[in-house]
């Protein structure tokens, strides 16, 4: 995501016919698969989906475990995904709630045994039975309803567009301690999840233009609905965005696709062309965006932005240099949480700041932009000292620790500070001290060795072990706070 109170950048200066396009092919990868089928009708979705579950680890599993974000949305949540601040500007038209549902779940015609469970209703626990030992699957079906809530959030319906990311029940990652849950925090992007293959068929009137994670392989009118299928392979989830009011434009770069949805731009090919120069110039400088197609979406949302796979999501509420900013800021995401995953909620820090100071790289490969490494370095510095100081003040003491979960962090100005700008701080300090060559080829191999996988703060640390930089004492001391600056 992007905070807009991360702006540390830019705000300084700042029917029936079918078309079939290709089809979907099958892949048989030892990866967990989706199959989702959609309606979407007003505010009300109705899906099934078919999860086949492969069992990539070394232990056997008697069940599976979905996280429901959509039940946040309900009354009575105790965990809002909307922070007590954001109220009034997610709510334009009063608080209303949404919620999600799960009617049936099956394998192979059998019904399963299930349960809504996790700390607020949010984790859906299906027995499956039976064991299922490593390398074997397991095909589960799910139907579900989801009623989205008028909030401009990542799951809701507005005036412009409708916002689809958590539609359906995704898979808990599973680590060494099983499925790992996860509730709804309102700060940070509170997401863990494991790559799988998407096919994707969305039913819904045929007016709406649809922005999502896929790739359209096939559209089929009938009346006045479209059904649309797209697909994606190794990734995270899946999102989409419609509105009846988009117009797009595509440009494509190194076999990639890139397209801008939007209804609000005076200057759609600037927007574009931020896109473009970023898909190109992190793919030459950190290795080759992992999909073949891309889709920047502007929407009402109420943070800056938001990543998804092969998608993003951009507010309509930004100023020309901020929107910049928030897109290659969001494209960056595309390696750094797309590609390498990492646990949102443990380490939020990993990707964000690596996303920050990735914008910085952007920038300084860009100079036609005005900003340069110095300036941009020498802001967050300033940002980040004034938020010690007010921290000192205010409470007396400052927690810099940055290797801590988003339960711990006192509120956005202060996960802002330690997520986004210190570790952006850290990773221009990193390549200070040990030199461009080593610093990239060790963002190189990070990409290269963790993609489509999640990793962890020391996977980072051991990339650069490897290097040839004596980095770890480095690290500590910026992880555990102890670090002045
Ligand atoms: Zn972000």
């Amino acid at each position: 995501m992007f905070k807009k109170t991360a702006l540390i950048l830019a705000t300084v200066l700042i029917f029936t016919y079918a078309v079939v396009l290709g089809g979907c092919k099958k892949d048989e990868n030892n990866r967990t698969t989706y199959e989702i089928d959609v309606s979407l009708s007003e505010n009300h979705l109705v899906g099934s989906q078919t999860v086949n579950y492969y069992n990539d680890t070394d232990t056997t599993v008697k069940e599976l475990k979905f996280n429901l974000f959509g039940n946040a949305f309900r009354k009575g949540a105790k965990y809002s995904p909307i922070s007590p601040a954001h109220l009034s500007l997610s709510y334009p038209n009063g608080i209303n709630y949404g919620g999600m549902a799960v009617q049936d779940v099956n394998s192979n015609g059998q019904s399963l045994e299930f349960e809504i469970s996790g700390e607020d209703a949010n984790i859906l626990t299906v027995n499956l039975g039976e064991e299922i030992f490593p390398e074997e699957r397991v095909v589960v079906s799910i139907d579900f309803t989801l009623d989205l809530a008028n909030v401009v959030a990542r799951t809701g319906i507005n005036a412009h567009t409708i916002n689809l990311a958590n539609f359906y029940p995704i898979l808990c990652a599973r680590g060494e301690q099983g499925f790992y849950e996860c509730v709804y925090y309102s700060n940070g992007d509170p997401f863990y999840s494991d790559c799988a293959d998407y096919t994707v068929k969305i039913t819904l009137d045929k007016n709406f233009v649809v922005a999502s994670s896929g790739k359209l392989c096939s559209s089929i009118e009938k009346g006045e609905l479209t059904t649309k299928t797209y697909k994606i392979d190794n990734a995270r989830s899946f999102a989409f965005v419609c509105s009846k009011l988009f117009k797009s434009i595509t440009k494509t770069v190194d076999e990639v696709e890139i397209t801008y949805y939007y209804y609000d731009d005076l200057t759609p090919d600037k927007s574009l062309e931020y896109a473009v120069k970023s898909i190109d110039f992190f793919s030459e400088r950190f290795g080759k965006y992992c999909y073949d197609h891309f889709s920047v979406v502007q929407t009402e949302f109420v943070q800056g932005g938001m990543e998804f796979p092969a998608l993003v999501m951009i507010s309509d509420d930004l100023e020309d240099k901020a929107y910049g900013e928030v897109i290659v800021h969001e494209t960056a995401h595309q390696w750094w949480q797309t590609a390498v995953g990492n646990n949102e909620i443990e380490y939020g820090f990993l990707d964000e700041g690596l996303t920050e100071y990735s914008v910085v790289l952007f920038y300084e490969n860009n100079p036609e932009y005005g900003m340069t490494r110095e300036y941009m370095v020498k802001s967050a510095q300033d940002t980040y000292k004034v938020f010690c100081s007010v921290s000192d003040k205010v409470f007396g003491k400052v927690n810099t620790v940055m290797m801590r979960s988003l339960k711990d962090f006192n509120g956005e100005y202060e996960y802002v500070n330690i997520a986004y700008i210190k570790p952006c701080i850290m990773y221009d300090c990193l390549r200070e001290s040990i030199g461009d060559a080593k610093f990239f080829k060790g963002l190189q191999k990070y990409y290269k060795e963790f993609k489509f996988k999640n990793a962890t703060p020391y996977d980072l640390v051991g990339i650069y072990e490897k290097t040839g930089a004596d980095s770890n004492g480095f690290f500590e001391s910026f992880f555990d706070g102890k670090v002045i600056l």
